[in-house]
């Protein structure tokens, strides 16, 4: 029974098991946007069904300085204890990279038990190289001397598993990251979907097929009206040498994957309007901000009409 079902039933209303369902869409939170160095502003996307409290993390390179950033913006209104304890019920971890990791793995010993969804190769390296014992105590279910507080649940990809504690569910896809697995997370909510990647490199550039093949899953959710936002990294500027792009994207490369997205998804003008929220900006030695260069870059290749979205950390949006 839903809270609203409760809530009616005590009133004495007869609930319609026809009756339409409340939140479509999406409410997303920024609570990390950048790659690197900022060690308080590391990729960290909260997604929750649009008006629910229950939220999970894609990647939590930063989690607490995120939060408390949120509140003082005033986009997220509840404690810091209740977000952490009781909204955010669950983290998909893209890739083990300590960027997308470090927030969850700070939090842990003061965070509510969870679950953790990965792709098994990056579960794997979760439980070697920090859940172990020595890096840090093993708040898992598995490997060394496990706590237990974190189930780690393998996904399969294109194998849709429910995200527990909410009515959503998660579907990964693999990505090439410069020699490493990473993962594209589809989070559904009824006929709803928003796809959130972590790190990855241009098919071109990573002798793979991974984007390709997840532009194919996704190209009709995008025809049918049902894909809601897409998180996506752009690390570098357009001028970046491709020996020097450790698996990551430039406008440029991004602009070439999602000509490719927009054929899987009916052709011409098929991503018109389409949230596209830019993460995962790496701060240059010098210069120019490279959030107002990698932005200007991105405008001028948008071509096919996407709705550009340069994120700062604390900032809310809904997509429906
Ligand atoms: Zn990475």
């Amino acid at each position: 029974m839903t809270m609203f079902s409760k809530m009616m039933a005590a009133l004495g209303v007869a609930v319609l098991a026809t009756a339409p369902a409340y939140g479509t869409g999406f409410d997303v939170t920024a609570i990390g946007v950048r790659g690197g160095l900022d060690d308080g502003n590391l990729s960290a996307w909260m997604i929750a069904a649009q008006g629910q409290s229950k939220a999970v993390m894609c990647d939590a390179g930063t989690l607490v300085n995120g939060i408390d950033i949120a509140r003082r913006r005033g986009t997220l209104k509840r404690s810091r204890e209740t977000i952490l304890h009781d909204d955010i019920v669950g983290y998909l971890i893209s890739h083990p990279h300590l960027d997308h990791v470090a927030g969850m793995l700070i939090a842990s010993p003061e965070d509510s038990a969870k679950s953790v969804y990965a792709l098994p190769s990056v579960g794997s390296v979760l439980l070697d190289s920090y859940f172990n014992g020595k890096a840090w105590a093993n708040f898992t279910d598995r490997g060394q001397a496990p706590i237990g507080k974190y189930k780690l649940v393998d996904l399969a990809p294109g194998k849709p598993v429910p995200l527990a504690g909410t009515a959503m569910t998660v579907t990964a896809y693999p990505l090439a990251h410069g020699g490493m697995e990473s993962t594209a997370f589809l989070v559904e909510s009824q006929q709803d979907a928003i796809l959130c990647l972590g790190d990855t490199g241009a098919d071109a550039v990573e002798g793979a097929s991974r984007l390709a093949e997840l532009w194919r899953a996704v190209g009709p959710l995008i025809a049918a009206r049902r894909l809601k936002a897409i998180i996506i990294e752009v690390s570098y500027p357009s001028e970046r040498p491709r020996n020097l792009l450790f698996g990551h994207l430039t406008p440029a490369l991004l602009f070439d994957e999602l000509a490719q997205l927009e054929a899987a998804a009916g052709g011409k003008g098929s991503l018109k309007g389409l949230p596209l929220i830019v993460s995962h900006i790496k701060p240059a030695g010098s210069g120019e901000d490279p959030r107002d260069l990698i932005a200007r870059q991105l405008t001028a290749a948008n071509r096919l009409g996407l709705n550009l979205i340069i994120p700062s950390q604390g900032q809310r949006w809904t997509f429906r």
